[in-house]
Formats: structure tokens, sequence, C-alpha cells
């Protein structure tokens, strides 16, 4: 495979198996149930999965589900269904929760080691004391208390005579460390919430910091890799894995994580846009979700694949969008079944063509795949085209419509248009046009040529659908003073446009995706569609000045 995503990752996993260090790769993806994943979270997939599986190695999916806040079990079951259809079977499927008895015997051998003590500062105080990177920071008042002061303390917050925010329990390592994540960081806090697992079991829950490394080792977890901004922490993770005396030894890698151009790409931004209903959900086409881009029509090669290109490194950078639109066309292109659709409709009339008669044509469904075969379209004397395929006074190299010129029509006929019909307001509301029977596509005429050709849909047969257009759903990401990202939502990002599409199109299932001859590609709906109206969804136009 082209599997450059995990090159400077692999060099030390390869190098951690020849020196013995490992004798098996064992990773996890670990989100936290707090809303729904997005193409960020697809690279961590992709480069977790792809990685332990290169080397024969273990994949866990685990819920990193310690603050009962803001999780929830519908969350829980979106990332399952977000992960398999990405096409990847996770190992063992566990939750930080279910280590929760596990992880406060720790923190007992922590205060019993004299390494940890509950502390009466307020969260305001502790950030007070902690100082800066060019203060050293403050002891607690609270730092020598005696270990049986300690464990009766932490006993007693586990059983609920405290209030939230009233005592913490904090590592006890060093106030005076260059780096801030090491003075004395609080490992569990107080919170009177029930939770999505274990219910209202524990009042007391453990800091990421002191949760993540321990689920990690308790999982066997060789190598955890994380995003950059996690790097400060490496030290925390490597002392909370030696002092707990954790069996395994996982090891932290960092990695950059994706950006993209002109795409939110957090949680809690998303989910904002969602609570504020600035969107039709977590899955509306818009969003970069993985839900929202399958809703939209992606498919998971297509992600899989833009994963895979754009790799990993350790440096920030911000991947163009246009990338991952490129790596959907590529995987439609053999896929998608060719058809014609009708977006904004023009009625045509053919004054030559026998009235009451329809043909059938043949048209191929995939040029490009030719084993996908043919499908039969009819004609008549009444069609739909684009009304931007035609202009009453049109510009130099206008090769579409216009009185007096000819035009191909896809699989069909050529015809000429002759005469306008125009609305009281001198719109044009109808063409009336000459068909020549001798020009029918597939006979291999070459009598004259002509320049354009044009997709249209027979009238009488055609099916009403409806298509959704998308444009970014953030304009301009630029911050300014006192504007959030929510000043800069594109008012035009969704446009409903009401068309036509073939008759064989009825048997469109949610889901499946078309190459729209002239348009770009499309999905069906699966939110929106129902038996009588099929809408479809713009994937991506067909064109584009991207180049890999
Ligand atoms: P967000 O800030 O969007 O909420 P998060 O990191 O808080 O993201 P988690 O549920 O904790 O969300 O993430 C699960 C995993 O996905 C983590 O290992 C995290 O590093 C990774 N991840 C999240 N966002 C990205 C991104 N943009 N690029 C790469 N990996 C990401
Ligand atoms: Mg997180
Ligand atoms: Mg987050």
């Amino acid at each position: 495979s082209t599997n450059n995503s995990s090159n400077f990752i692999k060099h030390i996993v390869t190098e951690d198996l020849k020196s013995g260090r490992n004798d098996e790769v064992v990773t996890r993806f670990p989100p936290e149930p707090n809303g729904y994943l997005h193409i960020g979270h697809a690279k961590s997939i992709v480069l977790n999965f792809e990685l332990a599986d290169e080397y024969k190695g273990k994949t866990n999916l685990r819920f990193d589900d310690t603050n009962p806040l803001k999780e929830d079990q519908e969350f829980v079951d979106s990332i399952k269904e977000d992960v398999t259809w990405l096409g990847y079977d996770w190992d063992g499927l566990f939750y930080a929760s279910n280590y929760f008895d596990e992880m406060y015997e720790r923190a007992v051998l922590l205060i019993k080691k004299g390494l940890a003590y509950v502390d009466d500062l307020t969260a305001e105080q502790i950030r007070e004391y902690r100082g800066t990177l060019t203060e050293p920071g403050k002891e607690s008042p609270n730092r020598n208390r005696s270990v049986e002061e300690n464990l009766d303390l932490f006993e007693r917050m586990k059983n609920g005579e405290f209030g939230n925010g009233e005592k913490v329990l904090r590592a006890k390592i060093d106030m005076e460390s260059p780096n801030l994540n090491m003075r004395d960081p609080v490992l569990y806090r107080i919170s009177h919430t029930t939770h999505h697992n274990t219910g209202d079991k524990w009042c007391i829950y453990p800091m990421y910091d002191f949760a993540h490394p321990l689920g990690d080792a308790i999982e066997g977890v060789t190598h955890s890799i994380c995003t950059l901004e996690f790097e400060d922490h490496r030290p925390l993770y490597n002392w909370v894995v030696e002092h707990c005396e954790m069996e395994a030894t996982p090891k932290q890698i960092e990695f950059a994580r994706l950006n993209l151009t002109n795409t939110i790409m957090s949680k809690r931004n998303l989910k904002q846009l969602v609570d504020e209903n600035v969107v039709d959900g977590w899955d509306d086409p818009r969003m970069p979700t993985i839900s929202g881009l399958r809703r939209r029509g992606f498919t998971p090669e297509s992600i899989r694949n833009f994963c895979r290109e754009i790799g990993v490194a350790r440096s920030y950078s911000t991947v163009d969008v246009q990338m991952l639109e490129h790596f959907v066309r590529e995987d439609l292109k053999l896929k998608a079944p060719r058809t014609m659709g009708i977006i904004k409709p023009l009625k045509v009339v053919i004054t030559n063509y026998p009235e009451g008669q329809v043909e059938m044509l043949d048209a191929e469904i995939n040029p490009e795949n030719p084993e996908m075969g043919t499908r039969q379209i009819p004609f008549s004397r009444e069609i739909y085209i684009e009304q931007e395929d035609f202009m009453e006074d049109p510009p130099k190299k206008y090769f579409r419509l216009f009185p007096g010129n000819e035009v191909r029509l896809k699989h069909a006929y050529f015809i000429k248009c002759e005469e306008m019909i125009k609305d009281e307001n001198g719109n044009v509301v109808e063409l009336r046009c000459t068909y020549d029977p001798e020009t029918k596509s597939g006979t291999g005429f070459t009598g004259r040529k002509v320049k354009g050709t044009l997709h249209w849909v027979e009238a009488t047969n055609a099916v009403p659908a409806e298509f959704r257009l998308y444009n970014p759903l953030i304009l301009d990401e630029d911050k300014e003073e006192g504007k959030t990202f929510l000043d800069h939502v594109n008012p035009n990002s969704l446009e409903i446009l009401k068309g036509f599409v073939e008759p064989n199109m009825t048997e469109a299932k949610a889901n499946d995706k078309f190459q729209f001859f002239r348009h770009g590609y499309f999905n069906v709906d699966p939110k929106h569609t129902t038996a009588d109206q099929l809408v479809f969804n713009l994937i991506v136009s067909l064109k584009s000045s991207f180049k890999l």
C-alpha cells in the first residue's frame, strides 16, 4: 500500500521490537464520549489501527470516560458505529471507567508511598500557587499531611463526605519543576454526578493525566499515540506508570493533529453548532464529523486514503480540504453510475418529434468502467434542460443553446433552438427546438459537428428530486476581537433546488452514489429521502484545480 502515514512512529516501533523493549505492538484509540467523531479523529484511528496491523498487533477502542458531566451513551454508540464504518475492528472494547477500582487502589498506593496528598485549596488557589514558566510554584499548606490523614481524607472523599471542589487528591512531585505539569498535578476531583457507565457508584473521578497512563498500562498498550499538546505531559505520564508500579510500560508518542482549511475541528465547537441549531444535527452533511461526511456521501475508502496520504509529522500544518475531496472523486470515479439530473429545469419542446411517441435510448453507465454496462433512458417531444444551458444573448465562445444554435443532447440527438417562449416578465420559460433524426447517438453520424453537449431528462417520465448543494459552513476563520466562529457562519451554506432525474432513479436507495453528468457526485440523503421524495446531497463537484 501507499501507507506513509506512520513514518517516524514506525521507526520508533521497529526499534522497540528490535531492541526487545516490546515483543508485540498494542495501540488504542481513546475517544472521550462527549461528542461525535470528526475527520481529525479519523487520522488517529487510521494511524493506530494500521500501525498495529502492520506488526500483526492489536488495537483497542477505549472510551476515555472520566468526565461524567459531558459524556453520554448516544456518543458511545455513534463512536462505535463510526469506527466500524471506517472499516476497523477493535480487539478489546474498554471503558476507562471499568478501571476506577484499580485506579483508586493505585492512588491509595501513591498516598502510602508519600507521593500523593489531599488538598483543600480551591481550584483557583491551586492555579495561583502553581506559578508560571518564569516563577516557581508555592507549596500548599496541606502538602505535608501525614499518610494516615491523607488515607482517611481520600476515603472520605470517596464516601461522599465532601461537596464538589472541596478537596482534591494531588501528586506530590515538585513545585519548582520547570514543567508546570509536574507541580503537584491534581489526580482526583470530587464530582457528585451520575456516570453513564458506573451510575452513582463514584463521586470522585480521576483526571486525564492519571487515568490515561493507567488505562494504557492496564491494557498492555505498548505505544500510546496522542497529539502534540500532550508532549509536556509525557514526564507526568511516565511518573504515574512508574510510581503506581504498573507492570507494563507504555510509551507515549506525540504527532501533530490534523487541521483542515475552512473546517471547524473541535468537538466543543461542533457541539455548539448542533446545540444552537446552526446545523441539522451532528450528521448534517456540512459537518466535518464522520457521520456528516457519511451522509454527505464520502466513502470510508476515501477517508482512509486521505489519512494515509497526509501522513504523520511532529510539526503543525493545515491541509487543504480539497485534498479530501480529491480522494472521494478518485474513489467514486470507477464506482459511481453516471446519470443525468436537471437541477434548475427549463422545458424544451421538440416540435418535429412525433407527439405521444417515447423511444428508449441506450446509455453507458460508466464510460471509465465499461463493465458496468448500459441503461435505458426515455426520449420524447418534451424534455428538461438546465436553465444555465441557454442564453438569449450569449457571449463569444458560448457553445450551449441560443437562438439558432445547434447542440448535442448526450446519448440522444442534435437539437436546434428555433424559438423562445417568455412569461409576462420577459423570462424565458420554454424553448421550441427541432431535432435531426440522422444525428442519433451511436449511429456514427459525422455529417456536421457541434461544440456543446448538454444533459437533459425526458419530461413526461422525469422523477422530481431535490438537490442539496453545500458551501463552507464557516466563511472566514480569522479571529477578530470579540467575535467567535459563530459570527462567521455562512448564511448560504445550504442551497435546496427542485429538479428532475431519470425515471430509473426511483430504484435508488439511501446512500447510493451517482455521478450526475456535468454536475458532480451526489449521495442519496438517508435522512430526508422518502418513498416519494428523492433527496440528493452534492458530495463534490467534478472539477478542481487541486493537484496531489
Ligand atoms: P476535540 O478537541 O475535537 O474534542 P479531543 O482530542 O479532545 O478532540 P478525544 O475524544 O479525546 O478528542 O480524541 C480521541 C483521540 O483522537 C485522541 O487520541 C486525540 O489525540 C485524537 N484526535 C483528536 N482530534 C484530532 C485531530 N484533529 N487530529 C488528529 N488526532 C486527533
Ligand atoms: Mg481528549
Ligand atoms: Mg476535547
